[in-house]
């Protein structure tokens, strides 16, 4: 079968799918906490796709080319439901990637578990080492005590090459980055620093509280030799860079100062089943109710949507960006 290919010739081969929206922290710049005090503020539970309607949906969507899930959330390790949703996805035919992104406090619990279903890869989102920090990333939620308990039975459990994510905020964490990068040097382990996004519309984000991917390089390069290494596949988010002495890898996504939706191949699907073509998308699809059909039918429904696909949005932020800066001032073009 040809790969099914979005108007940009995007093929369609991430999904991340989406177990559950509640969260045991409160990061601000995600869930601020004066948005998400209590339950009613997420959807009912009666509303979360089963394990067995997930199933159906990735192999849908595997059937069109999909070849990398990513199992998310909220916090995904708080859906009582995921080992049998890892066991479900492990054995679709065609699934080259299973991963699963988590803050980590419940590691401990799950990670022999999930590993034993059949999960490949873990991403853990860790902020800053400093407790202070941490705990105020977390919205007062977590301590970073907690996810190196985590990460130790994430390797205990067999997950020998983890992945960090720290979102980097202007004032907020900016001086924990050599820090982080310093204590994963020389372990398998690889950090990717995040440029601060402006997804949904709770945050507040500015533009002024990103901080560059070029600013960190530069500071981390002050202390480390760095070599860019070239993209492992097309669709990769992160540009990954080499410690010239061997000691090990680092990364950077740079939604922000360098959008890559020329080569996004992702989609998203929510918890109770809604389908997103891009991370800034205001209207899904809704696939529940497309699951009382049969899998043809389902199949293009999804194949009809991605083959419309006309979602920019990184990009044409930088455009509106690189616009404001360049706009003539009143005084001269006369008012
Ligand atoms: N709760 C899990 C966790 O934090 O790893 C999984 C869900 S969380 C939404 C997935 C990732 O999105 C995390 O690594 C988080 O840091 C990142 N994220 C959330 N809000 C963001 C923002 N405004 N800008 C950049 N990354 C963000
Ligand atoms: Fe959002 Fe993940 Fe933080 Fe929870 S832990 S608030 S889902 S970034
Ligand atoms: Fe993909 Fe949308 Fe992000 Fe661009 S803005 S990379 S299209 S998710």
């Amino acid at each position: 079968m040809s790969a099914l290919l979005d108007p940009r010739q995007r093929p369609l081969r991430d999904l991340r799918i989406s177990v559950i929206d509640r969260c045991n922290f409160r990061c601000p710049y995600c869930m601020p906490v004066e948005r998400f005090g209590g339950p009613s503020a997420f959807m009912p539970k009666g509303d979360w796709l089963r394990p067995d309607e997930i199933e159906r949906i990735a192999r849908a969507f595997v059937a069109l080319g999909v070849r990398k899930l990513r199992l998310t959330g909220g916090e995904p390790l708080l859906r009582a439901e995921l080992p049998e949703i890892v066991e479900r996805l492990a054995r679709i035919e065609g699934v080259e990637d299973l991963a699963l992104t988590t803050n980590a406090v419940l590691l401990p619990k799950h990670a022999e578990i999930l590993r034993r279903a059949g999960l490949k890869r873990l991403t853990i989102s860790l902020d800053a080492l400093d407790p202070d920090v941490f705990k105020r990333m977390s919205g007062g939620q977590g301590e970073v005590s907690e996810v190196f308990a985590g990460i130790a039975a994430a390797e205990a459990a067999g997950f020998a090459r983890l992945k960090f994510n720290c979102v980097v905020q202007r004032g907020v964490n900016e001086d924990d980055v050599l820090s982080l990068a310093e204590h994963f040097r020389g372990t398998p382990h690889i950090v990717r620093f995040i440029e601060y996004m402006d997804v949904g519309t709770c945050n507040r984000w500015s533009r002024a509280d990103v901080v560059d991917s070029a600013e960190l390089l530069a500071r981390i390069g002050e202390h480390w030799s760095l070599m860019p290494v070239g993209r492992s596949q097309p669709g990769e988010v992160a540009e990954r860079y080499r410690y010239v002495d061997g000691g090990g890898e680092i990364g950077f996504i740079s939604s922000v100062s360098a959008p890559f939706c020329g080569d996004c191949t992702r989609a998203r699907v929510s918890a109770d089943g809604e389908w997103f073509t891009c991370l800034f998308a205001s209207r899904g699809v809704a696939l529940r109710p497309l699951l009382g059909a049969d899998d043809a039918s389902l199949r293009a429904a999804i194949a009809s949507r991605w083959s419309a696909r006309a979602d920019r949005y990184s990009e044409l932020r930088a455009e509106r960006e690189r616009e404001a800066a360049a706009r003539v001032e009143m005084f001269r073009m006369g008012g």
